[in-house]
Protein backbone atom coordinates (compact mmCIF):
# COMPACT_ATOMS: atom_id res chain seq x y z
CA UNK A 1 0.00 0.00 0.00
CA UNK A 2 1.17 3.43 -0.51
CA UNK A 3 0.06 6.56 1.04
CA UNK A 4 0.63 10.00 0.79
CA UNK A 5 3.56 10.24 3.77
CA UNK A 6 5.12 7.25 5.28
CA UNK A 7 6.87 8.16 8.32
CA UNK A 8 11.03 7.87 8.07
CA UNK A 9 12.30 5.46 10.76
CA UNK A 10 15.47 6.25 11.58
CA UNK A 11 17.76 2.67 12.54
CA UNK A 12 16.61 1.57 16.16
CA UNK A 13 20.42 1.64 17.05
CA UNK A 14 20.38 5.16 17.09
CA UNK A 15 17.29 5.53 19.01
CA UNK A 16 18.62 3.25 20.98
CA UNK A 17 21.85 5.12 21.93
CA UNK A 18 19.69 7.96 22.89
CA UNK A 19 16.94 5.98 24.68
CA UNK A 20 20.44 5.09 26.97
CA UNK A 21 21.09 8.21 27.53
CA UNK A 22 17.26 9.02 29.44
CA UNK A 23 18.15 5.81 31.39
CA UNK A 24 21.09 7.36 32.55
CA UNK A 25 19.71 10.51 33.61
CA UNK A 26 16.77 8.85 35.16
CA UNK A 27 15.33 12.15 33.86
CA UNK A 28 12.06 12.20 31.18
CA UNK A 29 10.35 15.33 30.77
CA UNK A 30 10.67 19.23 32.40
CA UNK A 31 13.77 20.58 29.93
CA UNK A 32 16.22 17.39 30.36
CA UNK A 33 19.24 16.98 28.19
CA UNK A 34 17.68 15.63 24.90
CA UNK A 35 15.12 18.47 24.68
CA UNK A 36 17.56 21.30 25.12
CA UNK A 37 20.08 19.32 22.54
CA UNK A 38 17.59 19.57 20.07
CA UNK A 39 16.53 22.88 21.02
CA UNK A 40 20.25 23.58 20.16
CA UNK A 41 21.00 21.70 17.29
CA UNK A 42 17.45 23.31 15.56
CA UNK A 43 18.06 26.43 16.75
CA UNK A 44 21.58 26.04 15.32
CA UNK A 45 20.17 25.32 11.79
CA UNK A 46 17.74 27.65 11.27
CA UNK A 47 19.37 30.34 12.43
CA UNK A 48 16.98 31.73 14.75
CA UNK A 49 17.35 33.47 18.25
CA UNK A 50 14.72 32.05 20.01
CA UNK A 51 12.44 27.99 19.80
CA UNK A 52 10.60 26.33 22.50
CA UNK A 53 10.00 22.79 21.97
CA UNK A 54 6.46 21.74 22.63
CA UNK A 55 4.42 18.34 22.70
CA UNK A 56 2.95 19.21 19.26
CA UNK A 57 2.18 21.78 16.41
CA UNK A 58 -1.03 22.36 17.86
CA UNK A 59 -0.06 23.55 21.60
CA UNK A 60 2.20 26.28 20.38
CA UNK A 61 -0.91 28.11 18.19
CA UNK A 62 -3.33 28.17 20.93
CA UNK A 63 -0.78 29.74 23.86
CA UNK A 64 0.07 32.27 20.60
CA UNK A 65 -3.04 33.27 20.29
CA UNK A 66 -3.96 33.45 24.33
CA UNK A 67 -0.85 35.68 24.43
CA UNK A 68 -1.57 37.50 21.71
CA UNK A 69 -5.13 37.38 20.02
CA UNK A 70 -7.10 38.58 23.78
CA UNK A 71 -10.45 36.89 22.84
CA UNK A 72 -10.71 39.13 19.94
CA UNK A 73 -11.51 38.34 15.54
CA UNK A 74 -8.59 36.76 14.24
CA UNK A 75 -8.35 36.96 10.49
CA UNK A 76 -7.36 33.58 8.58
CA UNK A 77 -7.50 31.36 5.86
CA UNK A 78 -10.14 29.19 5.58
CA UNK A 79 -7.35 26.61 3.53
CA UNK A 80 -4.98 24.91 6.18
CA UNK A 81 -5.73 21.92 8.31
CA UNK A 82 -8.56 22.48 10.77
CA UNK A 83 -5.92 22.97 14.05
CA UNK A 84 -5.51 26.38 12.74
CA UNK A 85 -9.51 27.08 13.07
CA UNK A 86 -10.31 24.80 15.98
CA UNK A 87 -7.30 26.31 17.94
CA UNK A 88 -8.76 30.08 17.46
CA UNK A 89 -12.24 28.88 18.37
CA UNK A 90 -11.17 26.94 21.25
CA UNK A 91 -9.13 29.91 22.63
CA UNK A 92 -12.43 32.07 22.82
CA UNK A 93 -11.35 34.23 19.67
CA UNK A 94 -13.59 34.56 16.31
CA UNK A 95 -11.95 33.18 12.91
CA UNK A 96 -12.58 35.68 10.17
CA UNK A 97 -12.20 34.73 7.07
CA UNK A 98 -10.92 35.60 4.16
CA UNK A 99 -10.03 34.06 0.67
CA UNK A 100 -6.53 33.15 -0.42
CA UNK A 101 -4.75 33.29 -3.87
CA UNK A 102 -5.41 30.65 -6.44
CA UNK A 103 -1.65 30.41 -7.48
CA UNK A 104 0.05 30.52 -4.40
CA UNK A 105 -2.79 29.13 -2.13
CA UNK A 106 -1.71 31.35 0.75
CA UNK A 107 -4.06 33.95 2.51
CA UNK A 108 -4.92 36.41 0.00
CA UNK A 109 -3.58 39.58 1.65
CA UNK A 110 -5.35 41.98 -0.38
CA UNK A 111 -8.43 41.16 1.12
CA UNK A 112 -7.01 41.21 4.24
CA UNK A 113 -7.59 45.02 5.06
CA UNK A 114 -11.67 44.95 4.26
CA UNK A 115 -11.95 42.10 7.57
CA UNK A 116 -10.54 44.40 10.09
CA UNK A 117 -13.19 45.75 12.34
CA UNK A 118 -12.43 47.11 15.58
CA UNK A 119 -12.51 44.05 17.64
CA UNK A 120 -9.19 42.41 15.20
CA UNK A 121 -6.33 41.98 17.05
CA UNK A 122 -4.47 38.92 14.94
CA UNK A 123 -3.82 37.50 11.79
CA UNK A 124 -3.08 33.90 11.72
CA UNK A 125 -2.12 32.47 8.11
CA UNK A 126 -0.49 29.33 7.12
CA UNK A 127 2.64 29.10 5.09
CA UNK A 128 0.62 26.53 2.84
CA UNK A 129 2.82 23.29 2.13
CA UNK A 130 5.92 25.47 2.95
CA UNK A 131 4.81 28.15 0.27
CA UNK A 132 5.22 31.66 2.21
CA UNK A 133 2.70 33.93 2.59
CA UNK A 134 3.07 37.24 1.09
CA UNK A 135 5.03 38.38 4.13
CA UNK A 136 5.90 41.69 3.61
CA UNK A 137 2.69 42.59 2.51
CA UNK A 138 1.04 41.15 5.47
CA UNK A 139 3.77 43.24 7.90
CA UNK A 140 2.58 46.53 6.07
CA UNK A 141 -1.45 45.82 7.41
CA UNK A 142 -0.17 44.22 10.82
CA UNK A 143 1.66 47.75 11.27
CA UNK A 144 -0.96 49.83 10.18
CA UNK A 145 -3.64 48.70 11.90
CA UNK A 146 -0.99 47.15 15.29
CA UNK A 147 -2.51 43.82 14.66
CA UNK A 148 -0.35 40.82 15.99
CA UNK A 149 1.10 38.39 13.19
CA UNK A 150 1.19 34.82 13.95
CA UNK A 151 2.32 32.28 11.28
CA UNK A 152 1.16 28.32 11.53
CA UNK A 153 4.43 27.50 9.67
CA UNK A 154 3.63 23.77 10.58
CA UNK A 155 4.83 22.42 6.82
CA UNK A 156 8.02 24.52 7.02
CA UNK A 157 10.63 22.78 8.19
CA UNK A 158 14.01 24.03 6.72
CA UNK A 159 12.19 26.62 4.16
CA UNK A 160 13.91 29.63 3.95
CA UNK A 161 12.34 33.07 2.50
CA UNK A 162 14.56 36.24 1.27
CA UNK A 163 17.49 34.48 2.65
CA UNK A 164 16.62 33.19 6.50
CA UNK A 165 14.81 31.11 7.87
CA UNK A 166 10.29 31.36 7.53
CA UNK A 167 10.69 31.33 11.29
CA UNK A 168 12.03 34.92 11.38
CA UNK A 169 8.45 36.37 10.46
CA UNK A 170 5.90 37.57 11.97
CA UNK A 171 5.38 38.27 15.85
CA UNK A 172 5.82 34.37 15.58
CA UNK A 173 5.73 31.14 14.48
CA UNK A 174 4.57 27.47 15.13
CA UNK A 175 5.86 24.18 13.32
CA UNK A 176 4.58 20.70 13.57
CA UNK A 177 7.04 17.77 14.18
CA UNK A 178 4.30 15.27 13.71
CA UNK A 179 4.92 11.88 12.45
CA UNK A 180 3.16 12.74 9.57
CA UNK A 181 5.51 15.92 8.74
CA UNK A 182 9.30 15.97 7.16
CA UNK A 183 11.16 16.24 10.41
CA UNK A 184 9.62 14.46 13.15
CA UNK A 185 9.41 13.13 17.10
CA UNK A 186 6.46 11.36 16.44
CA UNK A 187 4.44 13.68 18.24
CA UNK A 188 6.11 17.36 18.55
CA UNK A 189 6.29 21.11 17.63
CA UNK A 190 7.74 24.59 18.58
CA UNK A 191 7.44 28.21 18.39
CA UNK A 192 9.87 30.77 17.55
CA UNK A 193 9.96 34.71 17.93
CA UNK A 194 12.51 37.34 17.45
CA UNK A 195 11.24 38.97 20.26
CA UNK A 196 12.57 38.51 23.36
CA UNK A 197 10.06 39.70 25.91
CA UNK A 198 7.05 37.36 23.62
CA UNK A 199 9.14 34.59 23.83
CA UNK A 200 9.70 34.60 27.81
CA UNK A 201 6.08 34.92 27.77
CA UNK A 202 5.16 31.74 25.46
CA UNK A 203 7.63 29.81 27.17
CA UNK A 204 6.14 30.59 30.75
CA UNK A 205 2.69 29.73 28.76
CA UNK A 206 3.90 26.67 27.81
CA UNK A 207 4.93 25.07 31.25
CA UNK A 208 1.81 26.25 33.85
CA UNK A 209 3.01 29.88 34.06
CA UNK A 210 5.80 28.60 36.38
CA UNK A 211 8.40 30.62 37.06
CA UNK A 212 10.27 28.64 39.68
CA UNK A 213 8.44 26.12 41.77
CA UNK A 214 6.38 28.19 44.14
CA UNK A 215 5.59 31.17 41.41
CA UNK A 216 3.76 31.77 38.52
CA UNK A 217 4.22 34.53 35.53
CA UNK A 218 0.39 34.18 34.95
CA UNK A 219 -1.80 31.37 33.51
CA UNK A 220 -0.32 28.97 31.57
CA UNK A 221 -0.79 25.50 29.99
CA UNK A 222 1.14 21.81 29.60
CA UNK A 223 3.03 21.94 26.07
CA UNK A 224 6.92 20.36 27.20
CA UNK A 225 8.36 17.81 24.87
CA UNK A 226 9.35 15.27 26.84
CA UNK A 227 12.64 13.87 26.54
CA UNK A 228 11.31 10.03 24.55
CA UNK A 229 9.97 12.77 21.65
CA UNK A 230 13.68 14.54 21.92
CA UNK A 231 15.15 11.26 21.42
CA UNK A 232 13.28 10.39 18.43
CA UNK A 233 14.12 13.82 17.03
CA UNK A 234 18.10 13.22 17.89
CA UNK A 235 17.65 10.18 15.80
CA UNK A 236 15.76 11.50 12.92
CA UNK A 237 18.19 14.97 12.38
CA UNK A 238 21.07 13.51 10.77
CA UNK A 239 19.32 11.57 7.84
CA UNK A 240 17.52 15.38 7.15
CA UNK A 241 19.98 15.94 4.18
CA UNK A 242 19.30 12.57 2.92
CA UNK A 243 15.34 12.99 3.30
CA UNK A 244 15.04 15.83 1.63
CA UNK A 245 17.64 14.50 -1.38
CA UNK A 246 15.06 11.89 -1.74
CA UNK A 247 11.58 14.06 -1.89
CA UNK A 248 13.54 16.26 -4.38
CA UNK A 249 14.43 13.51 -6.55
CA UNK A 250 10.36 12.52 -6.30
CA UNK A 251 9.12 16.29 -6.95
CA UNK A 252 11.42 16.49 -9.81
CA UNK A 253 9.77 12.99 -11.15
CA UNK A 254 6.56 14.65 -10.84
CA UNK A 255 7.20 18.02 -12.62
CA UNK A 256 8.89 16.01 -15.43
CA UNK A 257 6.45 13.63 -16.01
CA UNK A 258 2.39 15.10 -15.25
CA UNK A 259 0.32 16.59 -17.77
CA UNK A 260 0.31 20.04 -16.82
CA UNK A 261 -1.94 20.95 -19.61
CA UNK A 262 -4.50 19.45 -17.84
CA UNK A 263 -3.76 19.90 -14.19
CA UNK A 264 -2.18 22.96 -12.21
CA UNK A 265 0.68 22.59 -9.95
CA UNK A 266 1.93 24.48 -7.23
CA UNK A 267 3.23 27.96 -7.84
CA UNK A 268 6.20 28.58 -5.06
CA UNK A 269 6.68 32.34 -4.26
CA UNK A 270 9.58 34.03 -5.38
CA UNK A 271 13.00 34.46 -2.59
CA UNK A 272 11.93 31.13 -1.88
CA UNK A 273 13.98 28.10 -0.84
CA UNK A 274 11.17 25.71 -0.80
CA UNK A 275 11.07 22.31 1.61
CA UNK A 276 9.43 19.49 -1.09
CA UNK A 277 7.03 18.90 1.58
CA UNK A 278 4.27 18.23 -0.28
CA UNK A 279 2.96 18.05 -3.72
CA UNK A 280 -0.30 19.39 -4.33
CA UNK A 281 -2.05 19.08 -8.11
CA UNK A 282 -5.31 20.78 -9.06
CA UNK A 283 -7.34 18.83 -11.32
CA UNK A 284 -9.73 20.45 -13.74
CA UNK A 285 -12.91 19.29 -12.01
CA UNK A 286 -13.96 17.45 -8.68
CA UNK A 287 -15.19 14.99 -11.07
CA UNK A 288 -11.58 14.45 -11.98
CA UNK A 289 -10.45 14.07 -8.36
CA UNK A 290 -12.94 11.22 -8.19
CA UNK A 291 -12.03 9.43 -11.28
CA UNK A 292 -7.88 9.38 -10.04
CA UNK A 293 -8.97 8.63 -6.41
CA UNK A 294 -10.66 5.90 -8.03
CA UNK A 295 -8.22 4.04 -10.30
CA UNK A 296 -4.97 4.99 -7.76
CA UNK A 297 -7.67 3.43 -5.06
CA UNK A 298 -7.52 -0.01 -7.13
CA UNK A 299 -3.96 -0.34 -7.62
CA UNK A 300 -3.92 0.11 -3.73
CA UNK A 301 -2.74 3.53 -3.89
CA UNK A 302 -4.34 6.90 -1.55
CA UNK A 303 -3.59 10.21 -2.13
CA UNK A 304 -4.94 12.93 0.28
CA UNK A 305 -7.60 14.93 -0.61
CA UNK A 306 -5.60 17.75 1.39
CA UNK A 307 -6.58 20.08 2.49
CA UNK A 308 -10.21 19.25 2.58
CA UNK A 309 -12.95 20.59 2.98
CA UNK A 310 -12.44 24.49 3.06
CA UNK A 311 -12.47 25.31 6.43
CA UNK A 312 -14.92 27.87 6.51
CA UNK A 313 -17.69 25.29 5.28
CA UNK A 314 -16.97 23.66 8.89
CA UNK A 315 -20.09 23.60 10.68
CA UNK A 316 -18.84 25.34 14.40
CA UNK A 317 -16.88 27.79 11.48
CA UNK A 318 -19.80 30.06 10.69
CA UNK A 319 -20.26 28.94 7.29
CA UNK A 320 -19.51 31.66 5.44
CA UNK A 321 -18.86 31.64 1.56
CA UNK A 322 -15.06 31.38 0.25
CA UNK A 323 -15.26 30.57 -3.71
CA UNK A 324 -11.66 29.87 -4.54
CA UNK A 325 -10.79 28.25 -0.96
CA UNK A 326 -13.81 25.72 -1.89
CA UNK A 327 -13.42 25.65 -5.21
CA UNK A 328 -9.59 24.26 -5.14
CA UNK A 329 -10.18 22.59 -2.44
CA UNK A 330 -12.63 20.49 -3.89
CA UNK A 331 -10.31 19.51 -6.82
CA UNK A 332 -6.85 18.85 -5.15
CA UNK A 333 -4.67 16.03 -4.34
CA UNK A 334 -1.58 15.92 -2.58
CA UNK A 335 0.46 13.07 -4.15
CA UNK A 336 2.35 10.24 -2.29
CA UNK A 337 5.84 11.85 -1.55
CA UNK A 338 8.06 10.57 0.91
CA UNK A 339 11.87 8.59 0.92
CA UNK A 340 11.73 5.10 -0.34
CA UNK A 341 9.06 5.97 -3.57
CA UNK A 342 10.16 3.46 -6.15
CA UNK A 343 10.44 4.69 -9.66
CA UNK A 344 8.01 1.79 -10.91
CA UNK A 345 5.43 3.40 -8.06
CA UNK A 346 6.05 6.51 -9.44
CA UNK A 347 5.11 5.98 -12.94
CA UNK A 348 1.86 4.14 -12.29
CA UNK A 349 0.98 7.15 -9.88
CA UNK A 350 1.53 9.46 -13.07
CA UNK A 351 -0.51 7.03 -15.21
CA UNK A 352 -3.67 6.80 -12.92
CA UNK A 353 -3.35 10.52 -12.93
C1 LIG B 1 0.02 19.23 11.17
C2 LIG B 1 -0.57 20.59 11.18
C3 LIG B 1 -0.96 21.22 12.38
C4 LIG B 1 -1.03 20.51 13.68
O1 LIG B 1 0.14 19.98 14.13
P1 LIG B 1 0.14 18.78 15.21
O2 LIG B 1 1.58 18.60 15.49
O3 LIG B 1 -0.49 17.60 14.52
O4 LIG B 1 -0.65 19.23 16.39
C5 LIG B 1 -1.37 22.53 12.32
N1 LIG B 1 -1.44 23.21 11.17
C6 LIG B 1 -1.09 22.63 9.99
C7 LIG B 1 -1.16 23.46 8.74
C8 LIG B 1 -0.69 21.29 9.96
O5 LIG B 1 -0.39 20.73 8.78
Amino acid sequence: MINVTKTFFPPLKEYRKHLRRIWGNEWLTNRGELVQELEMKLKNRFKVPYLTLTTNGTLPIQIALKVLANGGEVITTPFSYIATTSAIIWENCTPVFVDIDPDYLTIDESTIESAITSKTTAILATHVFGNPCAIELIENIAEKHKLKVIYDAAHCFGVEYDGQSIFNYGDLSTCSFHATKIFHTGEGGAFFTQNAKLHEELFYGHNFGHKGPEEFYGVGINAKMSELQAAMGLSVLPYMEDIMEARRYVVEFYDRNLDFSRMQRLKIREKTEWNYSYYPVILESEDALLRSLKRLKDRNIYPRRYFYPSLNTVDFAGKIKMEISEDISSRILCLPLYKGLKDTDLKLIVDCI
